[in-house]
């Protein structure tokens, strides 16, 4: 199953992964002799279950729309959007992106580790991963260590006590 998972993180997924997955977590679950055994497919089971669409779309089309699979996303600046303010050539670890002052900058796909700072700094949105917009964090990720409220150059993040 781990293969499988595996190949299908990577990109390598083929048409009947996923029967294939239920075939095997089913066979585990009735042949082991011990509980630990028998809900040890449950993870893999119960996600294709809820989530089957997103098994399909890593599968066929080869988009992690969640952004968490590597091989199948890819940052992109929208030339409409940036205003070359710099920001992102000047926090990215790897030198991945070059642009003057005020002039649209560029990311050069070869060096990105895909690490999602470039995205997370852009005061202008004007990243994209996916080709879709990212306008929001997710509550599930923030580990609330405030790295965003430092560098906003906006000052609209201010971080809540729970
Ligand atoms: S995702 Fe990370 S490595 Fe890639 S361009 Fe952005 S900051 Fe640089
Ligand atoms: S942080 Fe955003 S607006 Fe600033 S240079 Fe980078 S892509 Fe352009």
């Amino acid at each position: 199953m781990l293969e499988v998972l595996t190949d299908i993180c990577a990109g390598n997924g083929k048409e009947g992964d996923i029967e294939l997955l239920e075939e095997i977590g089913d066979m585990v679950a009735k042949a082991s002799l011990c509980g630990l055994g028998t809900s040890a497919p449950n993870p893999v089971l119960t996600t294709i279950r809820y989530f089957r669409d997103e098994y399909e779309a890593h599968i066929r089309d080869k988009k992690c729309a969640a952004g968490v699979c590597k091989p199948l996303f890819y940052y992109e600046i929208d030339e409409e959007k940036c205003t070359g303010c710099t920001l992102c050539a000047k926090k990215c670890p790897e030198v991945a992106i070059t642009g003057e002052k005020k002039k649209f900058h560029h990311l050069d796909q070869d060096k990105c580790i895909k690490c999602g700072i470039c995205w997370i700094m852009c005061p202008d949105m004007a990243y994209s991963a996916n080709e879709e917009e990212f306008y929001d964090w997710d509550e599930r990720y923030c580990k609330g260590c405030g790295i965003c409220v430092e560098e906003c150059p906006k000052d609209a993040i201010e971080m809540r006590e729970e």
